[in-house]
């Protein structure tokens, strides 16, 4: 059988997990992949002719998107705010 002070120990157990599944997730963040700079808002592209798909900024996306024959899009990833 269990004493109050086991019962004790597992609330507190239950507690303490419960609060940590509580915990807010930190925000999901991305690094450009060619200026490495963290951002809410990336455009997957490829823009090698055999290259990757790689997460760029908006600003670098212009540069890599301009008169770039392998340059192709991906899909636009954004972070969730809440
Ligand atoms: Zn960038």
């Amino acid at each position: 059988m269990l004493g109050v002070d086991d019962i004790e120990i597992i609330s507190k157990f239950v507690l303490k997990f419960g609060k940590d599944k509580q915990m807010p997730r930190p925000l999901r963040s991305k690094l450009c992949s060619l200026c490495i700079q963290p951002g809410a808002i990336f455009y997957r592209v490829k823009y090698l002719e055999d290259g990757d798909w790689v997460f760029v900024c908006p600003q670098c996306w212009e540069k890599v998107s301009q008169n770039n024959p392998f340059y192709v899009y991906g899909g636009t990833w954004k972070a969730k705010k809440k």
